[in-house]
């Protein structure tokens, strides 16, 4: 293929081949957006491909770059290197542009993807209001729930928001991971000053999962002053963990105090609804066209976490596009049922019991024992209900694994949790961790 001489019609048709290929060999990271890509340029084993915008830019440079340079060089014959620029030309007026490369926000993340029900409404607001007019609402502001509810999307959201409205607010966004890697690393290497004057002099920080400052003491110092600095300076602060403040285990009472000084918020597990729509939203991302039935199909399928939710639809779409059949309710329930089925092959009772006993901090021998503290009981009903759940073991064999217990007890054992499950959100999403634990160290 002679590329220097191509006509640019061709071109173009030779891209829509790419992107058609690429979309199919990576349904997972396939978005609606995808639709806007254009080609810069495709000469000399070099393809440049145009994007929206600096966080698509990322997302497709981190996610997409293999898929598409495979598809690239199927469609062409030739060895093509791939790279994703801003199309500058082609952006559309009001997008954002972060004014800090460390600023990395997903595409998805924004407030529009983002479905309001009741589980989340409050914090949703108060991550509005706090975008709208940083420093002056909530602050800090403090958002707290279980793994896989949609924090981090929230805070993606306020920033991208932000931004919005604000080009050239300096934002630093990072993992509390992050803030304290980069803390030892200052340490080390000698500039704490430099370290501090990057966080203590920006418009809006945000720390992702702040749990993870528990038992660093160094770190909470640090923070401290960091936080202290931006709050005299009316900077806005805001936080998230998977617990309240005051969970948080062996957190200053210091900074426990200081978090709980503006707006603490919880987001809750969602509702069968919120379920549904959250599924439309995805499936609409991505550009499949899924109907009502199926939506509600996956919604009642899943209620653990709406990652989990995401990554059922994820394999339903899967199954379609390698076998090429539409998306159908019949399909979906394959799709997921061979998902489950995976699950329950792959998880033992060993696992639960791992999961367990390291959540509630009790002994194997205790949960065998004939202890009847609540303090015992809960896990061990817990566990049982699990195995019920995520193994195909008999109540017989469940209780044979919890201090050779007969079946009775077993079955009386799941119907309890299960019932606490239906109306405590509390027990619903420890459930929900739990089971994502187990399942994701396989
Ligand atoms: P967390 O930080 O609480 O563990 P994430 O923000 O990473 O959770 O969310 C996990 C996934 O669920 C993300 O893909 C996110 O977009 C999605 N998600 C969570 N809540 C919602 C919601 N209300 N609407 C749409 N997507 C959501
Ligand atoms: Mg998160």
């Amino acid at each position: 293929m002679k590329e220097s001489v191509l006509a640019v019609r061709e071109v173009e048709n030779i891209f829509a081949d790419i992107l058609e290929r690429a979309k199919g060999l990576d349904p997972v990271n396939t978005r609606r957006w995808f639709d806007q890509l254009a080609v810069l340029r495709l000469d000399n084993g070099a393809l440049e491909i145009g994007c929206p915008n600096q966080a698509t830019v990322e997302f497709l440079q981190e996610n997409c770059k293999a898929g598409f340079t495979r598809a690239a060089q199927h469609i062409t014959g030739h060895l093509v290197t791939v790279d994703f620029k801003v199309n500058r030309h082609g952006s559309h007026v009001g997008e954002f542009e972060p004014a800090r490369p460390l600023l990395k926000l997903h595409p998805d993340y924004t407030f529009d993807n983002f479905v309001v029900g009741p589980s989340n409404r409050l914090a949703h607001a108060s991550c509005v209001a706090v975008s709208q007019s940083p420093g002056n609402t909530y602050n800090p502001l403090f958002v707290y729930g279980n793994s896989g509810l949609g924090k981090t999307h929230l805070l993606h959201a306020v920033c991208c928001e932000t931004m919005r409205k604000k080009n050239g607010a300096v934002i630093q966004f990072l993992s509390c991971e992050g803030f304290v890697n980069r803390f030892i690393r200052a340490i080390q290497e000698g500039n704490l000053a430099s370290f501090q004057s990057q966080f203590r002099t920006v418009d809006t920080l945000v720390i992702d999962d702040v749990q993870f400052l528990s038992e660093r003491e160094q770190s909470q110092e640090e923070f401290f002053h960091t936080f202290n600095a931006l709050y005299n300076n009316g900077k806005q602060i805001i936080l998230s963990a998977d617990c309240s403040p005051t969970e948080i285990p062996s957190l200053e009472e210091r900074l426990i105090s200081r978090f709980s000084w503006g707006l603490v918020t919880r987001i809750d597990p969602p509702s069968y609804e919120t379920r549904v729509a959250i599924v439309q939203k995805k499936a609409e991302l991505r550009g499949v066209n899924i109907c009502e039935e199926i939506a509600e199909y996956i919604a009642r399928k899943v209620h653990a976490n709406i990652r989990e939710l995401e990554g059922s639809l994820t394999a339903i779409y899967a199954v379609s596009t390698t076998t090429g059949r539409e998306i159908t309710l019949e399909l979906a329930q394959t799709a997921l049922e061979s998902r489950l089925e995976s699950v329950v092959r792959h998880t033992s009772i060993t696992d639960i019991i791992e999961a367990v006993t390291r959540h509630f901090d009790v002994r194997l021998a205790d949960l065998q024992s004939k202890k009847r503290s609540q303090s015992i009981t809960t896990p061990r009903q817990i566990c049982m209900y699990l195995a019920r759940d995520l193994t195909k073991h008999s109540l017989e064999e469940i209780g044979g694994h919890l201090g050779g217990r007969d079946h009775t007890t077993v079955m009386h054992a799941c119907n309890k949790i299960k019932q606490s499950k239906n109306c405590d959100p509390q027990m619903q999403a420890l459930l929900a961790e739990l089971t994502r634990q187990i399942t994701q160290s396989r």
